[in-house]
């Protein structure tokens, strides 16, 4: 019967001597049935290590299971207690082959893992203008999905790298990156063309800052965009990695998975910027405006410093349109925008409002500060000459200020308007404020 089973198949005593084995059990064990028989079974392999399982089963007059490795083989080792009456006088000890199948579980285990790692990464909640943040979340996820303590993120800049988020590391090392110290290093990887780079021992210790550090493993993965190297993820370790070839694939897919998201936040800023922008001029456009007005009133009422507004419109625009063309009067209004740019100051917010016109929210500014800063804008574009010398430009323009002219954004853009109007009226190229006690603003 034993001979007819196809796994090796071993007959012990309880004190453990071989009694019988099958033909399968010979070829396993490489010897043949005379020298085997009788024998403790202690003293032969791969029995000797299975001891242990072996008397806890026939003490334990149960059944016991254990995997081992032969080779390149792994084996599921049945033991099972034979009994006569209510005592075990035999056990016999089964060797199944089970190598396919744990091939398997690891490829199962292998694609499982990589599963996690592209979920949850992709789960990284992509908003807010807060790019940090965003990457924050992002490294804490793939340092938690690939064992890693430390990690951080080394973005390309102009001239250096930022290291855009850190984990893990003290703060001299974090001091250390921040001012460069190897961005040699990583431009060594980058040129290197490689998907992955890994620095072990002793390479390792040739860095300073990794040694001093305590970093035994660097492993870098290139982020890229369009082909493009943007970027680097660095994982480190203190103690020794194994490096394998699952490994390498799991960074890599980590790396590609990254690479996505960075992409992702990249254009996600970028569509930001674009929905608040005029493409003509680069300036904010008019939806950025309101939403800029109606944050600054909140504001307003809330710590009660007032806030103006300076609505800014070319004079004469259709007739430089009508002498020029209307592509020549697009490279005025660009060059009317960079003016614009360069002389308000840094808190104020310049809009686009309409054709040729411009707004300016001057944040943290009364009237007759507003006032001054206005006239000084157009001052400086009087003095300018445009579209190669040949024409002068000039400005007329409307100053409210919230809340003494207004009590909400509509009234406040009226109050501006009629301003501007009067400006006009007086003969342009002039600035005037809103004066409530000469005009009646209607019921809405
Ligand atoms: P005023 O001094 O009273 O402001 O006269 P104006 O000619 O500047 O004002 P009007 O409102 O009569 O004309 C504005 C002109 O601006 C009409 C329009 O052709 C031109 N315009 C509006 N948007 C654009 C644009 O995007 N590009 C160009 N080139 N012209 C534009
Ligand atoms: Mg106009
Ligand atoms: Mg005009």
């Amino acid at each position: 019967f034993l001979d007819s089973l196809r796994d090796p198949v071993v007959i012990l005593t309880r004190d453990g001597k071989i009694v019988d084995i099958n033909v399968s059990f010979l070829g396993f064990a490489g010897s043949s049935k005379e020298d085997l028989t009788g024998r403790d079974c202690r003293e032969t392999e791969p029995l000797g290590r299975l001891w242990n399982n072996i008397a806890a089963s026939i003490f334990g007059k149960s059944g016991k299971n254990e995997r081992i490795m032969m080779g390149a083989k792994t084996f599921e080792v049945y033991i099972t207690p034979i009994n006569t009456g209510s005592d075990v006088t035999h056990v016999s000890v089964l060797f199944r082959d089970i190598s396919a199948l744990v091939d398997l579980e690891r490829d199962f285990m292998k694609k499982s893992k990589e599963l996690i790692i592209t979920n949850t990464l992709s789960s990284t909640f992509i908003s807010s203008s807060d790019i940090d943040s965003v990457l924050n979340d992002l490294l804490e996820k793939v340092l938690l999905v690939t064992d890693f303590r430390i990690g951080w993120v080394a973005m390309k800049g102009t001239e250096r790298y930022n290291v855009r988020s850190m984990s893990g590391v003290s703060a001299e090392f974090r001091r250390n990156l921040d001012s460069g110290k190897l961005d040699g290093l990583y431009e060594r990887f980058i040129r290197s063309g490689d998907p992955l780079f890994i620095l072990e021992p002793p390479d390792v210790s040739e860095v300073e800052e990794l040694r001093k550090e305590g970093i035994v493993f660097l492993a870098a993965i290139p982020l890229k965009s369009n082909e493009h190297v943007t970027g680097l993820l660095l994982l480190a370790s203190r103690v020794e990695v194994q490096m394998d070839f699952d490994m390498a694939s799991l960074l890599s897919l980590t790396g590609n998975t990254v690479s996505l998201i960075v992409e992702k936040v990249r254009l996600f800023q970028e569509t930001q910027v674009l929905a608040i922008t005029d493409s003509l001029t680069g300036l904010f456009n008019v939806r950025y405006f309101y939403d800029t007005l109606s944050k600054e009133i909140a504001r307003t009422l809330r710590y009660s410093t007032p806030f103006s507004i300076a609505l800014l419109d070319i004079d004469n625009f259709k007739l430089l349109n009508d002498t020029y063309g209307h592509q020549a009067g697009d490279e005025v209004l660009r060059s009317i925008s960079e003016i614009l740019n360069r002389n308000a100051r840094s808190t104020d917010i310049i809009a686009r409002y309409g054709g040729e016109e411009f707004i300016i929210v001057l944040t943290n500014t009364g009237k007759q500060e507003a006032f001054h800063l206005a006239c000084r804008i157009k001052d400086f574009i009087e003095v300018e000459s445009f579209l190669h010398e040949r024409v002068r430009i000039s400005l007329s323009g409307g100053i409210a200020t919230f809340p003494e002219d207004a009590s909400d954004a509509k009234e406040l853009l009226y109050a501006a308007d009629m301003a501007m109007y009067d400006a006009k009226a007086a003969g342009k190229k002039t600035i005037l404020c809103y004066n409530r006690k000469t005009k009646q603003i209607p019921a809405s």
